[in-house]
């Protein structure tokens, strides 16, 4: 027999596996000596409105009954070492799952990647924390795993389509994730145990006969009238497929520039940017957790979400936080040199000292008059003028631009600036030098606001660090809306972040099983899914 409990619990008994049990038999008037019983939690959600923090908890008892699988969908990967091909450019999420799931409908993909296998990729990214060094094909953003790899690992998305979200995190946790993400509300992974998860679903797609080709960036497109019939290396090579999905993410400009050149169709695209500002994590778990000294041993790193609406020369924009890592890291996500944007990354744990968040002004093109000139890539012209000039503010390595938060709304460069996260360190400037008027205008008032949403968080022992200019990408691949096929180019499948159509590791991937799956229906297998 399973019963399932609706439960209001304190964080103790949510999250410590003994007190767990013994609050949920209590509950279902079970004594533990009394039966077998077996006890689990299936849903857990934190609510931190009312003075005391309490824990929303759905418990799944079984009695004198095994517990079910926590994996509900059934996936087999068969062998397709033989079967037609199709290619894949970019090993990110969308990508990676886009492999997985033509090899689910028996057919070989062929991943090709401009960085290194996960494990490669950590010496450059000690290149740019220590050495400030940036490879342009090995960095935070570029690599097995895609920009996703070395993050936070949140796996929450806007994304109504629960299902395809079940999905995607069940194969995470057929790839090592913990079953924990099918239980928290806001579940994530954490940059220490990402790279283990990648390297699995890698092992998967080789182990079923698809290639992945490292260190090897796509630099032109075979296209014969009007369809895409392979790709060409920086190494000469020329691959051929039945189709090509083009997951290449946000920050790969050769590849707009490339597309650009080749007269397809691009768009440009309103995105978002600002600075990420950092705060100790104990200065945010005291205000979210209503705690007078810490937020104890059970509670996980506390995090936050704001929104305000500013007004600037007659023109309504938003400020909102963005990729929010408790007890995280902010870390230099440049993709090429004489550029300096920074984004953030945790660990499982949660456990820095620090919290941080990405605050940003969205961006209309109508904001960007001067850029207009780029055509299609006026927003990506505009978003690498602010990178260049946070690098030069910063002192021409991957030192950061940083001021207090309070100096920044009173215009005055700091005296000095508080211990951060960021390991190639800061630089005291006015921040309002970097970013252009429109931008920091808006956030000063934004920092006001969400002082008084937030008591405590407009305060001068946080600091902003910039710029955090990657949120999405600042260009569109158009595709049609049913087949996802791009409008003028056969064959031609844009996907994920890159092209416009996901935002973060879940829709991402969501996007790259999508994409496969049309591809393949409509270039190979002919029939639908
Ligand atoms: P990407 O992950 O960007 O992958 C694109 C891949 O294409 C890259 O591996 C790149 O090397 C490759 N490529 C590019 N050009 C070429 C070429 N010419 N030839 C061959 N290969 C090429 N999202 C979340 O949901 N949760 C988080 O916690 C989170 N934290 C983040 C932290 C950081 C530091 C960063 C940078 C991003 C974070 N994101 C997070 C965003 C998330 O990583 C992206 O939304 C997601 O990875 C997009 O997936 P994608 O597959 O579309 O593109």
């Amino acid at each position: 027999m399973k019963k399932i409990l609706q439960l209001q619990l304190d964080p103790s008994e949510a999250y410590d596996e003994v007190q767990f049990e013994k609050a949920a038999l209590q509950k279902a008037g079970i004594r533990p000596s009394e039966d077998e019983v077996f006890v689990r939690q299936n849903r857990r959600s934190i609510d931190a409105r009312g003075r005391k923090v309490r824990v929303n908890v759905e418990a799944e008892i079984f009695i004198k009954e095994s517990p079910d699988s926590r994996l509900q969908i059934d996936i087999d990967y068969p062998q397709v070492e033989n079967a037609e091909r199709i290619l894949i450019v970019g090993a990110g999420p969308a990508g990676m799952f886009a492999a997985l799931r033509a090899i689910e409908l028996g057919v070989k993909p062929i991943i090709i990647e401009r960085g290194k296998d996960v494990r490669a990729r950590r010496r450059d990214l000690a290149a740019i924390n220590k050495e400030h060094i940036v490879n342009p094909d090995s960095n935070y953003c570029f690599g097995e795993g895609g920009a996703g790899t070395y993050s936070d690992g949140k796996l929450y998305t806007r994304s109504k389509k629960r299902g395809d979200i079940r999905r995607i995190l069940e194969i995470l946790v057929r790839h090592g994730a913990t079953e924990e993400i099918l239980v928290d509300a806001h579940p994530h992974i954490g940059t220490n145990k990402l790279p283990v998860v990648v390297t699995k679903l890698r092992e998967t797609i080789l182990g079923s006969g698809g290639e992945i080709h490292f260190g090897t960036r796509v630099e032109d497109f075979i296209i014969d009238q009007s369809e895409i019939k392979g790709v060409i290396t920086q190494h000469g090579d020329r691959i051929l497929g039945e189709g090509v999905i083009l997951a290449t993410g946000h920050s790969a400009r050769d590849i707009f520039e490339l597309l650009h050149a080749k007269k397809v169709l691009i768009e440009p695209k309103p995105f978002a940017l600002g600075v990420r500002i950092e705060h100790s994590q104990n200065l945010i778990d005291r205000i979210q957790y209503h705690c007078e000294i810490d937020r104890g041993p059970y509670l996980p790193a506390s995090s936050y979400s704001l929104v305000h609406q500013t007004h600037f020369k007659g023109k309504q924009r938003g400020v909102f936080s963005f990729c929010m890592c408790p007890g995280g890291f902010i870390v230099p996500a440049a993709t090429a040199p004489g550029e300096l944007v920074v984004n953030g990354m945790s660990p499982s744990r949660r456990d820095s000292r620090f919290a941080n968040s990405g605050m940003v002004v969205a961006v209309e093109l109508e904001d960007l008059p001067e850029f207009q000139k780029f055509g299609p890539l006026a927003a990506m012209h505009f978003q690498a003028s602010v990178e260049r000039k946070a690098w030069e503010m910063g002192g021409k390595t991957q030192v950061a631009p940083a001021q207090r938060m309070v100096d920044f709304v009173n215009k005055k460069v700091s005296n000095s600036l508080l211990d951060t996260s960021y390991q190639p360190g800061l630089e005291a400037v006015d921040m309002s030098e970097v970013l252009p008027d429109f931008i920091s205008r808006r956030l000063a008032d934004a920092f006001k606001a969400f002082g008084q949403k937030m008591r405590g968080y407009f305060t001068n022992e946080s600091q902003l660090i910039g710029v955090e200019s990657r949120t999405s990408s600042p260009v569109r691949i158009p595709r049609d809306r049913e087949s996802l096929e791009h409008p003028e180019i056969k064959g031609l499948y844009p996907c994920g972040e890159g092209a416009g159509f996901a935002g973060g590791i879940v829709s991402a991937a969501m996007d790259g099983e999508r994409c496969a799956e049309r591809l393949i229906t409509s270039h190979i297998k002919r029939t639908s899914i």
